[in-house]
């Protein structure tokens, strides 16, 4: 039990279940609009032209064209399509890089968002965006980016690789470990975080063998709400720096950035607050967080190393240097020589602690 906290309350609605896509043009109109662009990346076109067809009157088209790191360039042309259409919301269907490219259009036109996630990322609930504009990606948190309604359809999450479904759900266990010693951590978030480590943990071995299994799907798609609103609303740390830097100055892909470093930054700030890491331990087992997460990771087949992703031993100083550059809050205090060490150790896929 914490002595004092702050819990500033949820504010976007969720509707949870299977099938439940098909309340889009109820949750659309809920908000008042009357007409809504449907967003999608090119993979997900023609799950995005059912969902419009769902939407009768009230869909104003499809932009399909959404791209990993939200591109500047890519956001002009889909806000074009927006204010052509006549819409006034948007309704993003996808991963993170969809979802993204709403928020995007959102802080520009102020068009509300109506999301539907079919990863487990967790940009849905969170008002952080994230953008690239020449080869740079910038974030920022502004209370206009925060969706206002998620929809999560179990039913869209069957088809999700299991390459991804795994890197997917260790993306979103990083948002919950790093809750855990977030200064602003809460009971609400803390409890949040707990279910879903158990969910996912009892989860992603029965969809590793069947994909398609209806009730882990449902457990995982839950895990990763409490992840994602873990995500949202308390602040992240070393663990999503350091994915920060690899992501935007190297260029690897986001899932299996996370899901590769999450081992290892747990066990680095683990030295310094193990009783709040605590919990992490108890459900992976293994004897401490960093080291029962590294197992779990094994286990369920997750990438264990940076150079698995084509980081280069020569990268790592570069790295380090771009990770100490500006302070940051973290339980552990950084310096060059500690990363540098906890990026070799993640570059040579060690198991910690
Ligand atoms: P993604 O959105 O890039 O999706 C990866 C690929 O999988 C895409 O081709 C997509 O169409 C496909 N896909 C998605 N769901 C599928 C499904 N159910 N079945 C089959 N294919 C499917 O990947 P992601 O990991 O969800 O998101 C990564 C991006 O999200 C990054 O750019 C990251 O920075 C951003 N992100 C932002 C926040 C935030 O709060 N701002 C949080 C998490 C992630």
């Amino acid at each position: 039990m914490m002595d004092s906290f702050v819990f500033p309350g949820l504010t976007t609605r969720v509707v949870f279940g299977s099938g439940t896509m098909a309340q889009a043009a109820e949750e659309v109109s809920r908000l008042g609009h009357a007409k809504a662009l449907v967003l999608s990346t090119p993979h997900q076109k023609g799950e995005a032209e059912t969902l419009a067809a769902s939407l009768g009157d009230l869909a104003a088209g499809v932009f399909s064209g959404a791209t990993m790191h939200t591109p500047v360039e890519v956001t002009e042309q889909a806000v074009a399509a927006f204010r052509e259409s006549g819409a006034s919301a948007v309704v993003s269907l996808g991963g993170g890089s969809t979802t993204g490219l709403g928020k995007a259009i959102a802080v520009r036109t102020g068009a509300d968002q109506v999301v539907i996630p079919t990863t487990y990322a967790g940009s849905e609930m969170t008002d952080i965006l994230g953008e690239t504009a020449a080869g740079e990606k910038a974030t920022r948190r502004s209370p206009d980016i925060r969706p206002e309604t998620v929809i999560y359809d179990v039913d869209l999450t069957l088809s999700l690789p299991v390459s991804l479904t795994v890197t997917s759900a260790m993306n979103a266990i990083a948002h919950a470990m790093e809750a855990f010693y977030a200064p602003d951590r809460n009971p609400v978030i803390e409890l949040m975080c707990r279910d879903a480590m158990v969910a996912f943990r009892d989860g992603i071995p029965t969809l590793i063998a069947d994909p398609k299994d209806e009730k882990a799907r449902a457990q995982a798609l839950y895990a990763a709400w409490c992840c994602s609103t873990a995500l949202g609303y308390v602040q992240m740390a070393l663990h999503h720096k350091l994915a920060h830097v690899f992501g935007g100055s190297f260029e690897t892909p986001h899932a299996e950035t996370h899901a590769i470093l999450l081992p290892y930054t747990t066990a680095f700030n683990e030295v310094a607050v193990p009783e709040l890491l605590a919990p992490l331990a108890d459900v992976f087992g293994g004897g401490s967080a960093g080291g029962g997460l590294w197992d779990f990771a094994k286990s369920v087949g997750s990438p264990l190393s940076l150079k698995d992703i084509g980081i280069a031993e020569g990268d790592l100083d570069r790295a380090t240097a771009i990770a100490v550059k500006n302070a940051y809050s973290n339980p552990r205090p950084i310096d060059p020589g500690s990363i540098r060490e906890l990026l070799q150790t993640a570059w040579e896929g060690r198991r910690p602690g």
